[in-house]
């Protein structure tokens, strides 16, 4: 290969399959408004704020030990939460918490994929997906969508059936597109699942608390190799706190224990997230604003004349462009920073404050008069 100097990174003896690829990368960059990375734009409100230091204060008196290995407090907590929202009764046993809800999928490929083993997902969804399947070892496959972005059942099935995945990832509302995906496609993929394998079915419900519609907690009900994931990241607005969860059958968070580190959680996170988790009532008053605003975004770039999926969750997916990624730059050039998730012809753009949404509907009315 010529005289190229071998870098140091060509010299490093890394996993064969991690060589020459990407790590995740949203731009963090520093400009007035942030619509990148569909986060919740209102900072915690300072009872929280105070709330939160009384309790790590208390926790920092018992930094010297390592903190509860099974975060029973904070499990029984998530549970009565999720028990309260989705009316399906549901106990710490059933409740598993990491940190965010990247390493609940990580520890759930490391328990359910691995070396030898498939895992599918239908995309465009979540990259990360992906992603932490190659970090350990699962091997990846892509299910195509319909054109308007809701998951192709009947391919879907026949995707299942024929390569055999031993996870099904489902992400509700999905993300970069906004899509909710109804009871009866879950159903669905879960009985064609059980016939080829039987796998894990994971639906990834980060973005939920922002749906129109309802939790998929419920399916859970008798069927034990279904997984639902969740966050503090978006509708608890915490998304610097690092606490993600998961709800599925006993046996299921028995057995991601094999795989998760002892101690992972910190007692300075349990005791932030249940601060948190103490402030729900508020802090879910911020999601009807941003749910409104998401609402808002779709009318209001309609009217503009642009295409838009319809949204589940607390962002808006919208083009359609020859060239997303050159409309992304005029757009950061007005100072406004949305997302190019590679989806040929769309970009993203999270709801943020009024004021922040304002600035960016008056940088995409800008665009649209510079085009006529
Ligand atoms: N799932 C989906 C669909 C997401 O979009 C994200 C964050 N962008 C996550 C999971 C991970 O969130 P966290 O690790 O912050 O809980």
């Amino acid at each position: 290969t010529g005289n190229t100097p071998a870098s140091p990174w060509d010299e490093l003896p890394v996993r064969d399959e991690l060589r020459g690829k990407s790590p995740y990368g949203a731009p963090q960059l520093d400009v007035p408004v942030r619509l990148n990375t569909n986060e919740n734009p209102y900072p915690l409100p300072e009872p929280l704020v105070e709330r939160i230091a009384e309790r790590v204060r208390e926790a920092a008196r018992g930094l010297n030990r390592y903190p509860d290995r099974d975060a029973v407090e904070l499990r029984t907590r998530l549970a009565e939460y999720l028990t309260k929202t989705s009316g399906h009764p549901l106990g710490l046993e059933n409740v598993w918490a990491a940190n965010g809800s990247n390493e609940v999928i990580q520890q759930l490929l490391q328990t359910f994929g691995g070396p030898n083993r498939t895992a599918i997902g239908f995309e465009p969804s979540y990259s990360m997906h992906g992603l932490i399947a190659r970090g350990t070892g699962t091997g990846w496959l892509s299910g195509p969508r319909n054109e308007d972005f809701t998951i192709d059942v009947a391919a879907a099935e026949q995707a299942i059936a024929a390569h055999r995945p031993d996870v099904v990832f489902i992400t509700s509302p999905n993300n970069p597109t906004g899509t909710a995906v109804p009871p009866e496609t879950v159903l669905a993929l879960y009985e064609a699942a059980q016939a080829a394998k039987p796998s894990m079915v994971v639906v990834d419900e980060a973005y939920i608390e922002f749906s129109h519609g309802d939790s998929l907690l419920p399916l859970l009900d008798g069927r034990p190799h279904l997984v639902v994931s969740r966050t503090m990241s978006k509708a608890f607005g915490a998304a610097g706190l690092r606490l993600g969860y998961l709800a599925a059958h006993p046996a299921v968070v028995d057995a991601v224990q094999l795989v998760r580190l002892p101690y992972h959680l910190s007692a300075v996170t349990q005791a932030t997230a249940l601060a948190a988790l103490e402030h729900t009532d508020t802090l879910l008053g911020y999601v009807e604003e941003l749910k409104s605003e998401r609402d808002r975004l779709v009318a209001e770039l309609r009217a503009l004349g642009y295409e838009v999926t319809e949204s589940d969750a607390n962002f808006v997916q919208f083009g359609r462009f020859a060239d997303a990624h050159e409309v992304w730059r005029k757009i950061l050039d007005r100072g406004v920073l949305v997302r190019d998730n590679g989806v040929p012809g769309w970009l993203r753009v999270t709801a943020g404050t009024p004021q922040e949404n304002d600035a960016f509907l008056d940088a995409v009315r800008d665009l649209k008069k510079e085009q006529s």
